[in-house]
Order: C-alpha cells, then structure tokens, then sequence
C-alpha cells in the first residue's frame, strides 16, 4: 500500500477539495488555504487548541515523536503548548515519544509497515548506532516522517563535531580525558589508567552493549527519506500545530497536504524581510562580540559592527534573537535559493567590508585584519548547518 492509498483508506466524510472551494466561494467565504504554501504568512501563529478538533471522526491518528542526537530542547518546544499538549492525545494515540510516553520499540516493531505510524516527528541528528536504527524503523512504519528542528533538519550543533579531525576517538578521549572534570575524575578512580566508555562489556549477567558513535554527524535525511522539515533550535510551537492540523485535514477531509519537501513555518524571504531594526548598510570595519557593545534597539546589529546571519537566513521565526538584542545565529537554515548557508553569510558580511576599486587604503591585508576579528569562523558561519554543507568534515592529514 502506498502513501497515499493509506490516506484515501482512512478518508472521512469530508467534501472533495474542489466541492469544498465551490461551496464556500458561493457562501462568499474565504477561499481555502492554498496547499503548498506553509509559510507563517498563510498560515499564521495560532494555538493549538483553536486549531485541532477533539477526537476525529474516523479514530486517532498514530503520532510518533523521537529524539535522536540533540538536546531535549525539540521535545520541550512541543510540551510547550502547555495544556494544550492534551488536546493531541484527544485526536492522536501516542506511540512513541521517551520524554513523555513510556512506548517499547517492540510495541512499534509490531504495528504494520508503512500504515502503523500516521505521523513521526523526529528531532536531532544521527550520531550514533541507535539512532540510526530507529529512525530507519520508524521511517518503515510511517506514512508521513517530518524532520523537525535545525538538528535533524540540517545536522545543529552536535555536526560541529565533524570539524574534530579525529573523528569520535578524538571527542571521547578529550571528555573523558582531558577536561577538568574528567581529568580529576580519571585520576581519582581509574589511577593513571583512564577509561573511556567501551561499547562492549560482559558482565556477570551477560554482554552489556552501547550504541556505537560515528565519526561523521549526519542529518536525518541523510539517513532516511524525509517527507516534510520544520526548521528552528528550536521550531516555533506554532509550526508544529499547523502541520497536526495539516495531518488531521489530509486524514479525515481529503484536504491536501503540501508537496512533499516543503519546509514549514518559513517565509519566502530571508530574516532581514521580518527584522524591525532599521539598516543603513554601514561599512564593515571592526566586529564585536555583543557584551563589547551598548547595543541601539532600533538599529540593525551589522551597522554595529556585531556580526548577523539574517541576510542569509530564511525568515519565520519573526526574528526572535535580534528583536531582542542577539545577532541571528541562522537556526532556520539558509533561504530556498542558497545551498551553503555559511558561505552565504560570509559572502553577506564582506559585501559590507569598505572594498572600492579606486580605495587605495583598502588591500587584501586589511581586509583580512577585519576578517581575522571573527575567532571561530567555520564554527560561526556554519554553527547549525555544517551536517549539509560541501565542507563534509575534518581529517587528518593521512586519515582515511
Ligand atoms: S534543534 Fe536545537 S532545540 Fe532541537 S534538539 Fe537540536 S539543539 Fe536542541
Ligand atoms: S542583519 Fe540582522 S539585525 Fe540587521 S536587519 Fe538583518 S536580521 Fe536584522
Ligand atoms: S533569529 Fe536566527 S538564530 Fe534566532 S531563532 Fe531566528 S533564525 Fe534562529
């Protein structure tokens, strides 16, 4: 059965999309929203229990929320509609989500393939054995897997760990090793003899195993096929309510859902559309840390020196960072036209370096002088979306 016959299976009494369009044009209702379009423009802010019915008709729909590789943040955003969260187990049987719901792998293993799960919400990157593994059987059991959060979407913070040339040997001997905490605690116990976690161990009672870590962080859809994205460290709650409802609508409507790949709660232009500061596009000539700087409120943080990823951002966060003084790190990802979202930024910031042909003052040792005040700059051009960029990872010189 494929994925959409499981859909037209469950369909509820709900008119066919062009009855319903010719229905409400003759009551003078508002024409539907045009599927496809996800953006926070047509689809804006709204609580979840405005938007979702209780029970449907038809039964549940089967939810699945995962957490891979990332830091909780993902599923708290969920558990941030508050008591709202309720009203998704009025029209949704949980199957799966280990911050909240005590669901068994072998629970899932047992429903059928393909039609088990309506819906699996996964967060966080792949970064281990486990990961991989349950991502890949909740992908068999799904008819719909949404990538959700800047971790899974395009591989967040835990993909900086791909520019440790020494890949997971390097990481697991530093922190275990070599930081303060470990160091102290690796001479107290282990008396000059310091262990790092083994991935195999038999004990008494049998074999006792951990996941295996990988030395390349990779994003969900590196891994399995991705039907929608919701981008965000995390996702605005509200993203999440459109896309239930969305599943709700296509389940028991026939309302149809957006194509396939589409990003949700992003606008079609970059974070600068939707930013309030006011731009004047200064010369670039010396960069601040934001601490270094009385930060004017109106006034956009690039003309002050403090480096911003909005020019190169997609927008629909509604510029949650800079409105309150932060420059935009680019959690959202990069606009539909850009692939490197880090070189998009960086080729944003030098557009504002004072270069004119005929500026004698202004050379390449300048240039790079500026350049040299960013401390970390694949860490900062790349801070979120290094698990997509051309810059795969790094490698010592003679490793494989
Ligand atoms: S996207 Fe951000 S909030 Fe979500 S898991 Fe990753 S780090 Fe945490
Ligand atoms: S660069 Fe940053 S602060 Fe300036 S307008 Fe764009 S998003 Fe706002
Ligand atoms: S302003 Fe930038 S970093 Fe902050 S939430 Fe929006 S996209 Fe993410």
């Amino acid at each position: 059965m494929g994925f959409f016959d499981f859909f037209k299976k469950k369909e509820g009494p709900g008119k066919p999309k062009k009855e319903k369009e010719a229905a409400a044009a003759k009551k003078g209702a508002a024409a539907p929203k045009p599927a496809g379009d996800f953006s926070p423009e047509v689809y804006p802010f709204a609580d979840l229990g405005e938007l979702l019915p209780p029970e449907p008709k038809g039964g549940k729909i089967n939810l699945a929320i995962y957490w891979a590789a990332g830091c909780g943040g993902c599923d708290v955003s969920i558990l941030d509609t508050n008591e709202r969260v309720l009203t998704i187990a009025q029209f949704a049987n949980i199957v799966m989500w280990p911050i909240a719901v005590d669901g068994k792998e072998k629970d899932i293993e047992a429903l059928p393939d393909g039609t088990g799960i309506t819906v699996s919400i996964i967060n966080g990157a792949i970064r281990n054995t486990e990961n991989e593994h349950m991502v890949k059987l909740l992908r068999r059991k799904s008819a719909i897997v949404v990538s959700y959060g800047t971790c899974a979407c395009f591989g967040g913070s835990p993909a900086l760990a791909n520019l440790v040339p020494g890949g997971k040997d390097e990481i697991l001997d530093y922190v275990y090793t070599k930081t303060p905490t470990s160091k102290s605690f690796q001479a107290e116990y282990h008396k000059g003899k310091p262990q790092v976690p083994v991935t195999s161990y038999r004990a008494p009672e049998g074999v006792l195993t951990l996941p295996v870590l990988y030395d390349t962080v990779k994003t969900l859809d590196q891994v399995i096929d991705v039907d929608y994205y919701i981008p965000g460290c995390p996702p605005l709650q509200e993203s999440i309510s459109h896309l239930l409802k969305a599943v709700v609508d296509f389940v028991y409507n026939g309302v149809a859902l957006p194509p396939k790949g589409t990003e949700i709660g992003v606008t079609a232009k970059c974070l600068c559309d939707e930013c309030p500061r006011v731009k004047e596009y200064k010369p670039l000539t010396k960069i601040y840390e934001p601490y270094q700087v009385d930060v004017d409120p109106g006034k956009c943080l690039m003309d002050q020196g403090i480096l911003c990823m909005g020019p190169a951002t997609v927008g629909g966060c509604n510029a949650r960072c800079t409105i309150v003084g932060q420059p935009c790190r680019g959690c959202y990802g990069p606009t539909q036209f850009v692939q490197e979202h880090g070189a998009s930024a960086l080729s944003a910031v030098a557009s504002l370096f004072p270069v004119l042909d005929d500026d004698p003052t202004m050379d390449e040792s300048k240039i790079a002088e500026i350049m040299m005040q960013v401390k970390d700059p694949l860490g900062y051009f790349y801070a979120f979306t290094l698990g997509k960029a051309q810059i795969t990872r790094s490698v010592s010189e003679g490793r494989a």
